[in-house]
């Protein structure tokens, strides 16, 4: 019971968020990870949902669109 509860770590957890629908990425999820065919550089989130929609992603960093 020494840990402050008055730091406020709970509402500054960095959920991933999925570059389709931008919403926050659970951990149950079943959603995938990779990182950018374009530039390499960029980790693209896909959540369940736009996985199997077969949303586009935009990557962040270089701009490239891919199914
Ligand atoms: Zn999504
Ligand atoms: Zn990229």
């Amino acid at each position: 019971m020494m840990f402050a509860e008055s730091r406020g770590m709970s509402s500054t957890i960095s959920l991933p968020k999925c570059s389709c629908c931008n919403r926050h990425i659970m951990p149950n999820d079943k959603c995938v990870k990779f990182n950018c065919p374009n530039c390499g550089t960029d980790l693209i989130w896909r959540c369940e949902s736009c996985r199997e929609a077969a949303r586009k992603y935009v990557c962040s960093s270089c701009n490239f669109q891919g199914p």
